[in-house]
């Protein structure tokens, strides 16, 4: 009966291996066809000042919907994009799309805040990166403090000399520099405190458990006196509800991210927003992200 069971396990791990190479190919053929017939879009999800309640940031979300796989979550596609050269494709049309974006605001006279991209650990390494977000800045007319870079504690320790080298590049042309997910990769305090960061994000794990009393309080309060220290700015993602929120306004935290203001918008989402039009909370969460 063992053996019955062993046979069965093996022959289910391989089925499973074959699905998830089947689910790459998949995957990987998809994106390849939503590059080229403009399948992919950005959704742009608003950073709010924690103590005014003012517009301060946004952070762009790529969006991929596939005629047969419907809409695929970037926490499935990414991954898999990363292990090739696609997510240089992906993220070159992040890079431009985002820019041509906010040009294109501007150009109808509204005054956007920064807008934040999230960069792969390829990006980052790809010779002539920071140059290449100069340029894109350059060519919409964009002030380089109207654009900010996401990367993850993993991938500035990678190659720290070489990273720190690509920050100091962009941060020196006035482009800030989040670190992303803050708490959940590995980093060195000695390292950050000589990596050219403007910015903490602290990750939504922590933030989810704050109105329990648990020990997440005492980490955020820890990377928020960290990040003052350092003299970052501080922006907690995921915030869902109020009382996370007022734990936040308490403790300092410069900003907020989360569907307690807003999921991520589509274009024209965001730019009624733009426009003073302060929709209350619930009209947020009545126009889901999913509207094309
Ligand atoms: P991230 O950069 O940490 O993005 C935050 C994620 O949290 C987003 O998921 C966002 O939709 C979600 N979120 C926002 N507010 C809330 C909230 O209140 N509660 C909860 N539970 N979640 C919230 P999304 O859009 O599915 O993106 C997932 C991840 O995929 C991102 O995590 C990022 O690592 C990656 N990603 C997304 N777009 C890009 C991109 O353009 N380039 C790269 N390289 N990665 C991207
Ligand atoms: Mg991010
Ligand atoms: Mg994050
Ligand atoms: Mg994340």
């Amino acid at each position: 009966h063992a053996k019955q069971q062993g046979r069965n396990n093996i022959q289910q791990f391989r089925e499973n291996l074959l699905d998830a190479s089947r689910e790459r190919l998949v995957i990987e053929s998809g994106l390849r066809a939503a590059l080229n017939h403009d399948r992919l879009s950005l959704r742009y999800q608003p950073q709010f000042n924690t103590a005014s309640g003012e517009l301060e940031g946004m952070e762009a979300l790529l969006r991929w919907k596939d005629p047969e796989l419907g809409q695929v979550s970037p926490g499935q596609f990414i991954p898999i994009a990363e292990e090739s050269h696609l997510i240089l494709d992906l993220g070159n049309f992040v890079l431009n799309e985002s820019c041509r974006q906010l040009a294109e605001w501007i150009a109808a006279g509204h005054t956007p805040p920064t807008l934040a991209i999230n960069v792969s650990l390829r990006q980052l390494m790809q010779d002539g990166f920071a140059e290449q977000v100069l340029d894109t800045l350059a060519y919409y007319h964009l002030p380089p403090k109207l654009l900010e870079i996401e990367l993850t504690e993993t991938m500035l320790m990678h190659d720290p000399q070489h990273a720190q080298h690509v920050l100091e590049v962009l941060t020196s042309a006035g482009v800030g520099v989040a670190i992303d997910d803050f708490g959940t990769g590995y980093s060195s305090l000695s390292y950050l405190k000589r990596l050219s960061v403007t910015r903490i994000k602290i990750d939504q794990s922590f933030v989810k458990d704050l109105e329990h009393g648990g020990g997440d309080e005492a980490i955020v309060r820890a990377i928020l006196g960290l990040a003052q220290n350092l003299k970052m700015a501080v922006t907690a993602e995921g915030v869902e509800t109020e009382a996370q929120l007022s734990f936040l306004k308490s403790a300092g935290c410069d900003s907020c991210q989360g569907y307690y203001y807003a999921p991520p918008l589509v274009p024209d989402g965001f730019e009624a927003l733009l426009q003073g039009n302060h929709p209350t909370q619930t009209s947020y969460f009545s126009a889901p992200e999913t509207i094309q």
